[in-house]
């Protein structure tokens, strides 16, 4: 789930690999540790609950333990609470193997019963600690022979680094369903969980799939499939900039991340629309043959994709007229799992057998693309013959490489647990998408939505610009306990952001609606003082939007307004009221979701909240 690297070279290993995982510190974690082989063969480990900084002081910034072959990890414990004992690498009773471990055994419970039984006893409550007693069990001195069994026995998620005692030169690693990648560097060879552990060391790298173990050695990486033949791979080369890993003065990664949204954005779309306004989507090819028969699609993600999924869903039903189903993959996945009805063999009639066919499109987001429940939705749907298209800021990563066509977000590295410029990045996405299947489905093309997405940037600019003004909100209503966020239509998954991003970064309990719902419940929570945010964009639903206010307002609540220059009248309705540029009606997330993160982060730093790394969060969510 957390942080993975490990390194086998010419240099001491420990120092290296506690820079590598200060890297990884943004995915969010609860303990750290590292493991060297020494040159007399034995293994040393030092590990810890809390913070980097304490495994640093602990070790001297890994000089302390000496070795050129180790491994490292941050954990975000999913089974034991956060401990010194609990923290990785968990080394086998016989002290024959240690291990780092991302992801979850999910039939640890069974495999512990068995080792027990021959004698085990156990110093950890994870699964991980049973994975290093079940190899340690089977090592007679081939670790290759003994990786290969033990994946076999294993069932769950799982990205193991793993070195062995008395062997000085060498680390392995397998993944299965959660990411490996193995870099090739000057001093030695490394593997992570994450581009960005290597990505200042090295730009060449192998992406590892399911099942392949690697073999790491400072001269060389061997790769061998689950029959250990060996592989060949292709280099794949990364072109992230290393100062996506810098906060360069700003005083957090949201903060800066939060700016670089007008670049994100531009360069998001810039090369996909030309100076016809022609809009040219990478190697896809939705063409007209295909969309002609398309009779559903299914937008699938997981938090704030999947509100991305939601506004996607307003754009491609008033664009192309198909129906469109947004759902949570996690749910998703198992409604439409393998235990669909079976359609009786002799019935006459039309044959229904599922309603993911081949005329199903299924359009996936995530940013990171690891995304757990979505790689399962994504594998499920396929089996089903629909067509898929994911939306992923990580090149790649297992939905980009496993989905039949795949557009990247250009928001380069995002740090902050909260996504913010990945959002916005998606949000362009999917508009240029929705205009781009119109196209192809002979609707008349709509100019004025890409002259309008092509001002997008400056005018998140422009709004970045009177961020001072959502700071002062931010101050005055940093004592809240609780706050409401509404909208309607577009606005609506705007809201859901906006309440998500509170949350989550301050903490502050936070929930959204459509506006229309309120009467049917919430609104008995309305009194004196409560926080309410209301998105109006919409130019048809604004007089309703203005009525929904005035109803929480009439019961006390102080009712912050975001709508549209121009819109004067908002002024009577609401205690404050924060305009946004005009733009094409469809566009208004783009801008309307600016404040609404700005509002989330100051009142993050005005309650002291740990920002980038809000607590029990992890940035790419790989477990289910
Ligand atoms: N399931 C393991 C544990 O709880 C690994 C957690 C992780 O991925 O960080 O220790």
């Amino acid at each position: 789930m957390c942080g993975i690297i490990g390194y086998a070279g010419k240099n001491q290993a420990a120092p290296f690999i506690l820079d590598g995982l200060a890297k990884l510190e943004y995915r969010g974690y609860d303990s750290a540790g590292v493991a060297v082989v020494g040159s007399d063969g034995n293994l040393a480990i030092e590990k810890c609950k809390g913070r980097l900084q304490v495994l640093k002081d602990k070790t001297q910034g890994g000089e302390l333990i000496k070795g050129s072959v180790g491994i490292g990890h941050t954990r975000w414990a999913t089974h034991g609470e956060p401990s010194d004992i609990n923290a990785h690498p968990h080394i086998s009773m016989n002290g024959k193997v240690a291990l780092v471990h991302n992801g979850i055994i999910e039939n640890y419970i069974d495999l512990k019963k068995t080792l027990s039984e021959n004698g085990y006893e156990f110093k950890s409550d994870t699964d991980t600690e049973v994975v290093a007693d079940i190899l340690d069990f089977y090592y007679k001195g081939n670790p290759l022979e003994t990786i290969q069994k033990v994946i076999k026995m294993l069932r769950g998620s799982y990205t193991l680094v793993i070195i062995f005692e008395g062997i000085t030169d060498r680390i392995y690693s397998v993944r299965k369903n959660t990411p490996l990648i193995a870099g090739l560097g000057k001093t030695g060879n490394f593997v992570a969980s994450d581009i960005a552990a290597l990505v200042s060391h090295t730009k060449d790298m192998y992406l590892l799939e399911d099942d392949e173990i690697a073999e790491v050695s400072s001269e060389k990486i061997n790769i061998y499939d689950i029959n250990l033949n060996p592989i060949k791979k292709d280099i794949f080369k990364v072109d992230w900039d290393i100062n996506s890993a810098e906060k360069e003065g700003y005083d957090h990664f949201m903060l800066k991340e939060i700016h670089e949204q007008p670049r994100a954005v531009r360069d998001t779309i810039s090369s996909r629309i030309d100076e016809n306004n022609e809009i040219i989507l990478d190697n896809i090819n939705l063409d007209y043959d295909y969309l002609k028969d398309v009779d559903r699609v299914y937008i699938l993600g997981c938090g704030s994709a999947y509100y991305v999924g939601t506004a996607a869903k307003y754009a491609i039903e008033k664009s192309c007229g198909i129906p469109v189903e947004v759902d949570l993959a996690s749910e998703f996945r198992y409604r439409f799992g393998e235990n669909i009805r079976k359609m009786n063999p002799n019935f006459k009639g039309a044959k229904r057998e599922s309603r993911v066919n081949k005329n199903t499109l299924v359009i996936l987001i995530s940013q990171s693309g690891e995304t757990a429940d979505t790689i399962a939705a994504l594998r499920e749907v396929k089996k089903y013959g629909a067509r898929t298209l994911s939306i992923v800021n990580v090149v790649g990563s297992t939905i980009a490489r496993e989905s039949d066509d795949v557009i990247y977000t250009r928001a380069g590295q995002e740090v902050a647990v909260a996504t913010t410029k990945a959002l916005t990045s998606q949000l362009s996405v999917v508009f240029l998408l929705a205009e781009y299947m119109a196209r192809k489905m002979g609707f008349v093309p709509d100019a004025d939505l890409l002259d309008a997405l092509k001002k997008i940037p400056e005018q998140i600019e422009e709004l970045n610009k009177s961020e001072g003004k959502i700071k002062s909100y931010a101050e005055r209503f940093k004592a809240a306990e609780v706050a409401f966020f509404l909208g309607r239509g577009i606005d609506y998954p705007v809201a859901l952001e906006g309440a998500l991003k509170l949350k989550e970064t301050a903490y502050i309990h936070a929930e959204a609606y459509a506006a229309g719902e309120l009467k049917h419940g919430p609104i008995s929570l309305i009194e004196d003082g409560t926080l309410v945010i209301a998105v109006a964009t919409q130019d048809d639903l604004y007089e309703k939007m203005i009525s929904n206010i005035q109803e929480v307002k009439s019961r006390g609540a102080q009712v912050l307004i975001i709508t549209n220059e121009g819109n004067d009248s908002a002024e009577e309705a609401g205690d404050i009221v924060y305009y946004v540029p005009k733009t094409h009606q469809l566009l208004t997330p783009l801008l309307s979701v600016i404040p609404l993160q700005q509002f989330g982060y100051y009142s993050a730093v005005m309650r002291g909240c740990d920002v980038d790394k809000p607590r029990n969060l992890a940035k790419s969510v790989v477990v289910e």
